[in-house]
């Protein structure tokens, strides 16, 4: 599995032989490894509807004909936007694309859609555990800490957390450092952070509060264009 942070919440993941794009927030961000003209990806998966995060999958999913998963409602929305391959799904659902396993897990958060200066509702937030046979992910979207991660690790054992350090509109270092402990990964990748002045935050806080609580994990800070390869 290769793992490359794209800045903010974007990812590329390699899982497989399939080529995975989360959040692909590409234009409009500052810290972006990547233009949305620089990513094939075979599935497109989107944890909210917020600018960040779905940002550019649907013009990608059209460029490319990857396949869009998201909850119903982001689903519903992308089709009316013309994205022709949708999987829709929900919250504790399970579904089986490429090959691969797709879980959509809860995030605590909100997730409308901006559209024209419009709010157009996008369904709850949420997060995925993708799982093939050459590992596993858990990329928790925007999401404040709850306890029910633990959950998300008991039934579903994660080996790499992407989780949001950047507070103001999720986790801090403090929350996720938490969040570690209740899922309990091999490997965390903090995300959401550095990209605007709002969430500056310094990764080495993050990997202070993960130390502190004695939890056995490897703490991999990236630079956004960089690959986590294991
Ligand atoms: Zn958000």
């Amino acid at each position: 599995m290769k793992v490359t942070w794209l800045g903010h919440a974007a990812f590329e993941v390699e899982l497989d032989g399939v080529n995975i794009l989360v959040d692909p927030f590409l234009s409009g961000n500052p810290k972006a490894a990547k233009s949305p003209d620089e990513v094939e990806p075979d599935l497109v998966l989107v944890t909210h509807g917020h600018g960040d995060h779905l940002g550019d999958a649907i013009d990608i999913c059209k460029r490319t004909g990857a396949t869009l998963v998201a909850i119903y409602e982001i689903a519903v929305y992308a089709q009316s936007q013309g994205v022709e391959n949708v999987e829709e799904m929900n919250i504790g659902g399970t579904i089986e694309v490429e090959g691969l396993e797709v879980v959509q897990v809860p995030a605590l958060h909100s997730s409308e859609i901006v559209e024209d200066g419009e709010i157009v509702a996008g369904g709850t937030p949420t997060g995925y555990v993708v799982m093939g046979s050459d590992g596993s992910f858990y990329h928790a979207g925007d999401t404040g800490v709850f306890k029910d991660m633990e959950i998300i690790g008991e039934l579903y054992e994660p080996e790499v957390a992407m989780l949001p350090i950047g507070s103001r509109f999720t986790m801090g270092p403090k929350e996720a450092a938490l969040a570690v402990e209740l899922i309990e990964p091999e490997v965390v990748i903090p995300m959401h952070y550095g990209t605007f002045p709002p969430i500056e935050v310094d990764p080495e806080d993050f990997v202070k509060e993960v130390e502190k609580r004695g939890v056995d994990v490897e703490v991999v800070v990236l630079e956004p264009g960089e690959t986590w390869e294991g």
